[in-house]
């Protein structure tokens, strides 16, 4: 039997990558949502399975919320890179990017500058 080795834990940048792809799915839902709401009844099946995966998805990032903090010590985490709570997100998410990238310079030095700090 063959096995994958995996790494134990993700970078900061993979984990702001998540964040983001995590918190399009749950926008996209959401318009989803309000299509299947506006046709359907609440008590058929697909308003149902609509709140069911929003649900879903709000597990898994809660979830991922919390393995980051494990994994990121002190400054290297943020709750931004999951929640996006307030005015300070694009600067707290650009924060953990430079604390993650002087303490693992060649992680991610050649990928482009994070979309988040161009906004
Ligand atoms: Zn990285």
């Amino acid at each position: 039997m063959s096995r994958e080795t995996k790494p134990k834990s993700l970078p900061a940048c993979q984990h702001i990558q998540l964040g983001e792809q995590l918190q399009a799915i749950r926008d996209q839902l959401f318009a989803v949502s309000d299509t299947i709401n506006g046709a359907y009844s609440k008590s058929t099946k697909a308003p149902a399975a609509t709140k069911r995966a929003i649900d879903g998805v709000d597990r898994l990032r809660s979830v991922l919320d919390d393995i980051s903090w494990a994994e990121l010590p002190g400054d290297r985490w943020s709750t931004h890179i999951y929640y996006r709570a307030g005015e300070r997100t694009a600067e707290e998410v650009e924060r953990v990017m430079a604390e993650h990238r002087r303490n693992e310079p060649d992680c991610c030095a050649d990928a482009p500058t994070h979309p988040e700090e161009g906004r």
